[in-house]
């Protein structure tokens, strides 16, 4: 009973999240903007009006592979939605360019989760160790490592919340005030970027279920 409520249901509601984000992304990538922008021009109008000008927007390959990379300070859009001018394509550029922002301004939950990144990326490689000693064969000392791994990655996620949240805030403020989209296409904007905020809640909510099962295991003992 316990592997279903902490283990199977996350990972119901992750692939339920990956499914409505590969779904959205897919109708509104078909819907054109009449602003006739592409993603890449509307990232840059966004860091233009907040006087960000060492912020290189780069073309990459990959589905949904967008992201804003605070330390060398890249804002990496995939090749359909750099070029794109779907509504889909503009609201993800925007959502990156939020990034951005938060990181110019300051903002504290980014500032937070780039100060986290170096000790979450040392328990994400401990994981195989975890999940094969840990979950598997039960070893205890595995078991009390697990604990700890997935404690960082869940705190995390959690911090992730905020930040991804505020990005697609920041998105549909801009997209407005800039005057590129008006308000019946932002209502594509805001279905593929609440599609998208989905996934970040199921991978906190993966964590958790990891963490908290881990911890039940030694309850048992
Ligand atoms: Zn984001």
């Amino acid at each position: 009973m316990d592997i279903l409520l902490y283990i199977l249901i996350p990972l119901a509601l992750g692939m339920w999240a990956q499914m409505r984000v590969s779904g959205t992304y897919r109708k509104y990538s078909e819907v054109g903007a009449r602003s006739g922008l592409t993603g890449k021009d509307v990232a840059n109008y966004m860091l233009k009006r907040f006087g960000i000008h060492d912020v290189e927007i780069v073309p990459i390959r990959g589905l949904l592979s967008d992201h804003y990379n605070p330390t060398n300070k890249q804002l990496a859009l995939s090749e359909q939605n750099f070029y794109g001018k779907s509504l889909a394509a503009l609201g993800v550029a925007a959502h990156e360019a939020g990034h951005a922002i938060q990181h110019a301004v300051g903002y504290r939950a980014l500032k937070l989760r780039m100060a986290l990144v170096p000790i979450t990326s040392i328990s994400s490689q401990m994981l195989p160790f975890v999940i094969i000693g840990g979950f598997l064969f039960g070893i205890a000392g595995l078991i009390q490592l697990g604990i700890l791994v997935y404690l960082v990655l869940t705190v995390f996620q959690l911090v992730t919340l905020p930040v991804e949240f505020d990005a697609s805030k920041r998105a549909s403020v801009q997209l407005r005030e800039l005057g590129i989209l008006e308000s019946d296409e932002m209502v594509g904007v805001h279905k593929t970027l609440n599609a998208a905020g989905w996934t970040y809640i199921a991978a906190f909510v993966a964590s958790l279920g990891n963490l908290l099962y881990l911890l039940h295991l030694t309850q048992e003992e």
